[in-house]
């Protein structure tokens, strides 16, 4: 092999080894966009997308749609910013259906909403 071969054959090498860490790095990037795009949760008060542990949860729990402190409570969860404006907006009958898919029973808003916000 002349030495102008082996040069060749170097380039070729490093090459083909920058394509592997373009697409390693691009693996990387597209699974950490991934995993951050598993915690944000958009709130249905203000519609801003906010980190989960920013948000309070809703679940429903057979006909009443239930506050859930620590997060663990089965089902579909709903999300709002723990602010009165967005608790105000979010915690309605209109915006919970929606939501949830399925009819919120107004009164059972009302006790919803006496509780949550002072
Ligand atoms: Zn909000």
């Amino acid at each position: 092999m002349t030495s102008s071969q082996k040069a060749s054959l170097l380039s070729r090498f490093k090459t083909v080894k920058a394509m592997i860490v373009d697409i390693h790095r691009e693996i990387m990037i597209t699974l950490l966009n991934l995993v951050l795009q598993a915690s944000i949760r958009t709130c249905i008060g203000c519609g801003r997308k906010r980190s989960k542990n920013e948000l309070a949860r809703f679940v429903l729990a057979g006909e009443k749609v239930v506050f859930d402190p620590a997060m663990r409570l089965p089902g579909r969860g709903v999300y709002i910013c723990p602010a009165e404006e967005c608790l105000l907006k979010g915690i309605s009958a209109k915006a919970l259906s929606r939501s949830f898919r399925r009819k919120i029973k107004p009164e059972i808003v009302s006790v919803l909403k006496s509780v949550m916000i002072k």
